[in-house]
């Protein structure tokens, strides 16, 4: 049947997808709170939660909000499973969730960085298969699978940039390679935007609309959330926090510049500083654990590196005024060593006004931040029609 925009019927469908699109993120909503986020009479959501329900497509618990008995709305979790794939410069990690925001099934192995892309991801392909199995989910149920890649990703074409982490990948095609193995839709993403969408969901980052996660790790970059959504900007390349300038006659950097932030706080420029007082062969875990058993040289270091990301952040808040910033990887685990070197920073060099209710914290999630936000990507990009089709099929 065609429908013609406006008619009852198209009303109706774009009500029952503004329902969806308003649980999706949050998880669950009680029916009042649908209805403020959806602008829908209070009516007129109760009907078209029934209908959903009927369908399939969400499920209704009871719960008490702010002591008042209600009803709470999510997904359903038999609606469709959703997978999460992420690589990085040492692992894979895959995780299996339902629509209601469950965890079903999650799993790591290390990988080789020198190897191809094309082993890769047929690594990833078995993984998947064995942890949806062990979910006891039928692989018809996936809905789409959210993909991390360590390094910059063109969003139009999904083509990797030249990346330094996995050497054997640039020129890689990674959504196709992984639509190919598997035949569902495949969302792929930068490691930095997984982590914010991860925290934002699961994490630290929890109710913030406006948000910036930060990972230092091989290299530094940052994970933009904007009115509550990920910011790519065109070329997919927003959030490049790890270039911006510090010391114009400081190390020259990867991308061709002098003292940009990556070289002040990145593990292969930072790590160097400690060779001749703890040797070589450390790595950014150790000196943050070190840092933690009170080793001055690695508390010196991590407050330096504390410091440089400060003056980053403190350039952020001035342009975008988040309210949270998250700070995710190893040198999170370091917690009130590097995150008051920042304060510090952000007090220092924001404007009052901009630096005023922003949080800064350390991730929840640890080195599930990016997997756990492959997974929110799948809910994020996924239409609403994905799911009130998938449900349909499903009951057939
Ligand atoms: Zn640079």
């Amino acid at each position: 049947m065609v429908e013609t925009p406006g008619s009852q019927s198209s009303l109706h469908r774009a009500n029952l997808e503004r329902v969806i699109r308003a649980v999706r993120m949050a998880g669950s909503l009680t029916q009042a709170e649908i209805a403020r986020t959806t602008g829908l009479s209070a009516a007129t959501v109760s009907n078209i939660v029934r209908e959903l329900k009927e369908g399939g497509t969400v499920e209704v618990t009871p719960t008490s909000a702010g002591g008042r008995r209600a009803r709470a709305v999510a997904l359903s979790a038999d609606a469709g499973i959703v997978v999460g794939v992420d690589f990085g410069h040492s692992h894979l990690r895959v995780a299996v969730g339902n629509l209601a925001h469950k965890v079903l099934a999650e799993d790591a192995e290390p990988i080789d960085v020198d190897a191809s892309s094309a082993e890769g991801f047929d690594r990833a392909e078995r993984l998947v298969r064995r942890l949806v199995s062990e979910s006891g989910i039928s692989p018809g149920k996936i809905i789409g699978i959210g993909l991390g890649v360590p390094g910059p990703i063109d969003i139009g074409t999904g083509v990797l940039g030249s990346t330094a982490i996995l050497p054997g990948w640039a020129g890689a095609h990674p959504r196709d390679e992984m639509a190919a193995r598997t035949g569902v839709p495949v969302y792929v993403d930068n490691d930095a935007n997984l982590g914010a969408l991860g925290e934002r969901v699961w994490g630290a980052g929890q109710g913030a609309d406006d948000l910036a996660y930060i990972k230092v790790a091989s290299g530094v970059g940052a994970g933009l959330v904007i009115n509550g959504q990920i910011y790519r900007g065109p070329g997919g390349t927003a959030g490049e926090i790890g270039h911006i300038t510090l010391d114009e006659s400081g190390p020259v950097c990867r991308c061709g510049n002098r003292g940009c932030l990556e070289t002040f706080t990145a593990a292969r420029y930072v790590l160097p500083l400690l060779h001749s007082s703890h040797g070589t062969g450390l790595t950014m875990a150790r000196v943050v654990r070190l840092a933690g058993e009170g080793d001055p040289g690695c508390r010196r270091v991590i407050a330096d590196i504390g410091r440089h990301i400060g003056s980053g952040v403190a350039s952020l808040c001035n342009l975008l005024n988040p309210s949270r910033v998250v700070l995710g990887g190893d040198l999170a685990e370091a917690g009130d060593l590097v995150l008051d070197p920042v304060r510090d920073s952000v007090a220092r060099y924001s404007i009052p006004s901009a630096a005023r209710q922003l949080r800064v914290s350390p991730g929840e999630l640890g080195s599930r931040a990016e997997v756990l936000g492959a997974l929110a990507l799948v809910l994020n990009e996924m239409g609403e029609a994905t799911l009130l089709d998938a449900a349909a099929s499903f009951a057939a």
